[in-house]
C-alpha cells in the first residue's frame, strides 16, 4: 500500500499526460503559454502503462484520473486507456479534461474502457469563455459534453472555477443548467497554482461566497462527502435531491487529513500532493532498467514522507515551482 506517517492510504492516481494546452486559463497558465516538457523527458505511452500497473498490482491503487495540461492532446490516449483497462487489476478510470476535442472522441473511449470524464467549464457566456480562456471555444466544450453524456461516461461532472469580476454571479445560472442537462456540477475554489502568481486570497470567491448565492435561488441540505469517504467534494442536495452540487473548498476547508492521492507527473515525478515543493524521479529508475519491485519501493518511500497538510494557512506557505497545469489538476 501507499501508505504515510499519518496513516493516510494512496489509493487515488492522478497521471498527467502532457503539460500542453489548447485553451489559456487565466487562473492557470500565461496567455504565451509556458515552456513546455521536452519530448525525450516525457514518459512514453508503455512507460504510463507499465507504472499504472505496478500501481494497482503492488500498491494498491483503485483508480486512475488521467489529466494535463489536456490529456486530450496526448496522441496515444484512446490506446493508454485499453491497455489499462486490459491489466488484471484493472481500476476505474476517469479523465479530467477541457473538453475541447471530446466531441471525436468520446465513443472510442468509452468503448476503450474509460468510466467516467470531468469536464471543466466556468461560464455559460462565450464571451466571458473567450476572456477566461482566451480561445473562441465555448461551443466545442458543450458538444463534447453532450457528446461525452450520450456516449455513456457517466455520471458526467463539470468542474467550474469562479473568478472574481469575470463569472462569480453565474454558480445560480450554472447550477440550473446543469441540473438540466444531467450534469452534476462541482464548484472548485481557486487555488495559488497559476504559472504567474497572481492568486490572492483575499479577492478569491470561496465555497462560502459559493453557497450563499446559490441559496438565492436553490434549497441545499448538506448531505456530506462523495461517495469515497476522502473525496473532497463536499455535496449538497438541491431542493430536497435527487439532484446534486459539490464545492471543492481546498482553501477555506481543506481535506489534507483525509486525502488518498498520489500524483504522477508527464515527466514520471510522484508528488505526493498538489502543493508538495519536493518530487521523486521515477523516470530514472524506470530508464535505468530498474525491476517492478525497486520502482514499487521507491513509490511508497515518496509517499511515506507526504507532509500532513498543504499548508496554505501557514505564512511561510510557498507556493510550488510547477504550476497546476504541469503538475496535473
Ligand atoms: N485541462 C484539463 C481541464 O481543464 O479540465 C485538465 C487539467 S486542469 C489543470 C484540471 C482542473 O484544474 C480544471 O478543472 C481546472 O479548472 C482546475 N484548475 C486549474 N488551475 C486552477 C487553480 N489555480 N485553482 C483551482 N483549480 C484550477
Ligand atoms: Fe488548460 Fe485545463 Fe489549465 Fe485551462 S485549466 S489552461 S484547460 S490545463
Amino acid at each position: 500500500m501507499l501508505i504515510d506517517t499519518y496513516g493516510r492510504v494512496a489509493t487515488d492516481l492522478r497521471v498527467s499526460l502532457t503539460d500542453r494546452c489548447n485553451l489559456r486559463c487565466t487562473y492557470c497558465m500565461p496567455e504565451e503559454g509556458l515552456q513546455w516538457l521536452a519530448k525525450p523527458d516525457l514518459l512514453t505511452d508503455d512507460e504510463i502503462v507499465r507504472l499504472i500497473d505496478i500501481a494497482v498490482r503492488l500498491l494498491g491503487v483503485e483508480e486512475v484520473r488521467f489529466t494535463g495540461g489536456e490529456p486530450l492532446l496526448r496522441p496515444g490516449l484512446v490506446g493508454i486507456v485499453q491497455r489499462v483497462a486490459a491489466l488484471a487489476a484493472r481500476p476505474r478510470m476517469s479523465l479530467t479534461t477541457n473538453g475541447i476535442g471530446l466531441r471525436r472522441t468520446a465513443t472510442a473511449l468509452k468503448a476503450a474502457g474509460l468510466d467516467r470524464v470531468n469536464v471543466s467549464l466556468d461560464t455559460l457566456r462565450p464571451a466571458v469563455f473567450r476572456t477566461l480562456t482566451r480561445r473562441d471555444r465555448h461551443q466545442d466544450v458543450l458538444d463534447g459534453l453532450r457528446a461525452a453524456h450520450d456516449a455513456g461516461l457517466t455520471p458526467v461532472k463539470v468542474n467550474t472555477v469562479l473568478m472574481p469580476g469575470l463569472n462569480e454571479d453565474e454558480a445560480p445560472d450554472l447550477l440550473a443548467w446543469a441540473l438540466a442537462h444531467g450534469y452534476e456540477l462541482r464548484f472548485i475554489e481557486q487555488m495559488p497554482l497559476d504559472a504567474q502568481h497572481g492568486w490572492k486570497r483575499d479577492s478569491m470567491v470561496t465555497a462560502g461566497d459559493i453557497l450563499a448565492s446559490l441559496s438565492t435561488r436553490f434549497d441545499l441540505t448538506p448531505e456530506g462527502t462523495d461517495d469515497r469517504g476522502s473525496a473532497p467534494a463536499e455535496r449538497w442536495l438541491v431542493d430536497g435531491g435527487p439532484h446534486r452540487v459539490g464545492v471543492i473548498a481546498s482553501v477555506t476547508r481543506p481535506f489534507c487529513a483525509a486525502c488518498d492521492r498520489t500524483r504522477l507527473t508527464a515527466d514520471g515525478q510522484i508528488r505526493t500532493c498538489l502543493f508538495a515543493r519536493e518530487e521523486t524521479d521515477l523516470r530514472g529508475a524506470l530508464r535505468s532498467g530498474a525491476p517492478d519491485e525497486e520502482i514499487a519501493r521507491i513509490w511508497r518511500l515518496a509517499m511515506w514522507g507526504k507532509k500532513a497538510g498543504a499548508g496554505l494557512d501557514d505564512p511561510a506557505f510557498v507556493q510550488p515551482d510547477r504550476p497546476m497545469s504541469a503538475i496535473g489538476g
